[in-house]
């Protein structure tokens, strides 16, 4: 007997049907004697048309109601995934985030988990009830308002629950049947793998692999948790999420990913003197918007530069608002926004130790004609930005050339 966590993601829940299936799914955990919470989360679409909602409401929404909106989605899946499992004759219970309660920062929008209570949560499941809760909600500090934990937010939920409950494993069920070398809908010749490291799944998570959220890499990393990718749909085993040590042959590059939520901000002519990038991404970070990428030219006036950086797409209206504010402060020419750009990064542990990885990634794209926009690096990453429209060949272009794809 295990306690145990299963999280159904959008598509795993997207109807009736397959609510029913998630149910059965679960029932054989309970009929084989394991102490089940299943993390659910909002129905497939439903997220994103809450978030329309939000945003054609008011142009510069309140975060804390943004959270009250979005969250609800995952209320209705946690109902009807108990009604279904009581339905089977399975005791079960749904709960929301601040039932629990789920405890959080104040970040509405992207609230970061603090601490979970899970007392009687953790009775009843030795009780031999099922707790099925909500993912992606939280409560912030005051107790008063509920939080969201940022888009694929429920992966977190189930991997702070599998913590704090001691669960000895937390399976992500989800529609591809695990982690693969990219984007298996873009890249055909993508593959499975059977193992990655905590590390490289935490590059891939924070660089657009939206198969885990990057937080709950973190979590699952800094407290040990099996965390293992899986179908919703087949019964295959997954991609295990595991220490560098458990892993024999090292590739040099394990990964390709994307991210498209990007947009660029480019200030054209801003003085050049100290302290002007503190007056440029100082208030945006009190703004809670991450910027990403940066670069600085030298413009073609004498004592300006030219600042390119990237926010997240959603938060471009809001990155303009606020640098239209400060406008006296940073005193630039002009400002000017392109969201028709992607984020392209390759991604190994092997990249430590071996030369010519980036030049590879940029005699790639420059054979295909495709311009480097801005660069990044970490040790063990590359990123380039480039136009929206070459996103898929310089994908599969990369996966080739890295000699990743599959016999
Ligand atoms: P869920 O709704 O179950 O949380 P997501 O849509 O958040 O599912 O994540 C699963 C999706 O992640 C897949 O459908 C796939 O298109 C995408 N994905 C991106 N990169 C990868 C990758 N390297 N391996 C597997 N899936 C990936
Ligand atoms: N429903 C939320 C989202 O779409 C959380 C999740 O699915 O993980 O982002
Ligand atoms: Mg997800």
């Amino acid at each position: 007997m295990a306690r145990i966590v299963m999280k159904f993601g959008g598509t795993s829940v997207a109807d009736m049907d397959r609510i029913k299936k998630v149910a059965a799914r679960v029932k054989a955990e309970v009929d084989a004697g394991n102490e089940v919470a299943v993390v659910v989360s909002a129905m497939a679409g439903v997220t994103n048309q809450l978030i329309d909602l939000t945003r054609s409401a008011a142009r510069l929404y309140d975060l804390r109601e943004y959270d009250a909106v979005v969250s609800s989605g995952e209320n209705v899946t946690a109902g009807l995934l108990a009604l279904v499992l009581q339905d089977l004759g399975v005791a079960a219970r749904s709960w929301q985030g601040w039932q629990i309660p789920v405890l959080t920062d104040a970040s509405h929008g992207s609230a970061r988990i603090e601490g979970i209570e899970t007392e009687e949560l953790a009775r009843r499941l030795t009780s031999g009830e099922v707790a099925v809760v909500a993912g992606f909600q939280g409560l912030e500090p005051q107790r008063q308002r509920i939080t969201t934990l940022g888009r694929g937010g429920s992966d977190t939920s189930a991997v702070a629950l599998a913590a704090a409950l001691q669960a000895e494993r937390c399976d992500i069920f989800t529609d591809v049947d695990g982690v693969y070398t990219s984007d298996p809908r873009i890249v055909s010749r993508a593959r499975k793998l059977d193992k990655i490291t905590y590390e490289e799944m935490l590059e891939m998570a924070s660089l657009g692999a939206k198969v885990l959220q990057t937080r709950s890499v973190e979590m699952a990393m800094k407290h040990g948790v099996r965390v293992q990718v899986r179908s919703s749909f087949e019964e295959l085993p997954g991609t295990l999420v595991v220490d560098e040590d458990e892993i024999v042959e090292q590739a040099i590059v394990s990964g390709v990913t994307y991210s498209r939520d990007e947009a660029k901000i480019t200030l054209r002519s801003v003085p050049d003197r100290p302290g002007v990038a503190a007056s440029i991404f100082g208030p945006l970070a009190e703004a809670a918007i991450n910027v990403d990428m940066i670069v600085q030219n030298i413009s073609s006036k004498e004592k300006t530069t030219d600042l390119t950086f990237t926010v997240p797409r959603g938060d471009v209206a809001r990155a303009i608002a606020v640098l239209e504010k400060h406008a006296d402060s940073i005193n630039h020419e002009a400002l000017s926004a392109e969201e028709a750009v992607v984020k392209v990064s390759v991604i190994g542990v092997g990249m430590r130790s071996h030369a010519g990885v980036a030049q590879t990634m940029f005699s790639t794209l420059a054979e295909k004609g495709i311009n480097i926009e801005v660069i990044t690096t970490s040790e063990i990453k590359i990123s380039v930005l480039i136009a929206e429209e070459y996103l898929e060949l310089a994908l599969r272009s990369l996966h080739s050339a890295y000699g990743l794809d599959k016999a």
